[in-house]
């Protein structure tokens, strides 16, 4: 029934250039990973990779019998458009409607469903609100809700900290704990590297080769973090095509036995 996702020699690129780069490592069912690394390091690439919604260049996802329903995604709030003419709790129901496939109509069951889970994080009584008249963290409250009212078996949060007030952020994260304590497989991109330590158990570290993938007390070192901050501050956007036969640049740098 549970089995880990699992990412083979996995490149993702843009116009052939490689924004993740020769990733292997799995995610065991029920795990919670943090992704971390700098800026343009490929964390939202690799989340769009491992939902299906880019395709590899190279290497593969291998997600067993999971599909595309089995997947809550948080996308970066900078991909989100709030902009919309659309209430709370249409933005929630059409997001568990748009996985479950559902057709047309709400049930009431689905209009209580949805009250809950607003309820749940706070946003009691906030159903006839139009999304753009809400705080970022209240937003991000409501994109939680959608993600309770979801209730996949595989969640993958790209950010949800960032720009978020302290009691949202307080939370939001027991909710992620909550998941966590479910069984679900969680992952989440994360900058803060104490709620990292303090919280997730299990660190993927990236600058689009892995830096490390294990257990976060192992990965999340000083000299991982000089390494991945190095290589950052090496890139090349001009460098080439991710060629299969040419070693990549810090590929011997980067080679990391993943967590199993
Ligand atoms: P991170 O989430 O770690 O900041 P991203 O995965 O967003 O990094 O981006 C990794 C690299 O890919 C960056 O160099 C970024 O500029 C580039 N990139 C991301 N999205 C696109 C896109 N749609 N088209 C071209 N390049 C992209
Ligand atoms: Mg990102």
């Amino acid at each position: 029934m549970s089995v880990p996702i699992r990412l083979d020699n996995l490149t993702v690129t843009y116009e052939r250039h490689p924004a993740v780069h020769h990733v292997s490592g799995a995610f065991q069912p029920g795990s919670l990973t943090a992704i971390a690394g700098p800026n343009g390091a490929g964390k939202s690439t690799l989340l769009k990779a491992i939902i299906g919604e880019l395709r590899p260049a190279e290497g593969s996802v291998d997600r067993g019998e999971l599909t595309r329903n089995d997947f809550g995604y948080l996308p970066q709030a900078a991909d989100i458009v709030r902009h919309f003419p659309i209430s709370v709790a249409d933005t929630i129901m059409l997001g568990a409607w748009k996985n479950s496939g559902a057709f047309g109509r709400f049930s009431r069951a689905d209009a209580e469903r949805a009250r809950d889970a607003l309820a749940a994080v706070g946003l009691a009584g906030f159903e006839r609100r139009h999304i753009g008249s809400l705080s970022a963290g209240q937003f991000q409250r409501v994109l939680f809700a959608r993600l309770l009212l979801q209730d996949a078996r595989i969640i993958l949060l790209d950010e949800p900290f960032t720009a978020i007030d302290q009691r949202t952020t307080r939370d939001l994260l027991d909710i992620v704990l909550r998941w966590h304590g479910d069984g679900r497989t969680v992952i989440a991109v994360l900058h803060d590297f104490d709620q990292v330590r303090g919280h997730f158990p299990e660190t993927l570290l990236i600058a689009r080769e892995l830096v490390g993938w294990g257990r976060t007390e192992d990965v999340m070192n000083p000299d991982n973090l000089i390494k991945a901050r190095a290589m950052a501050e090496h890139w090349d956007e001009d460098a080439g095509d991710c060629a299969p036969e040419r070693e990549p640049a810090h590929r011997k740098l980067a080679k990391r036995e993943p967590a199993e």
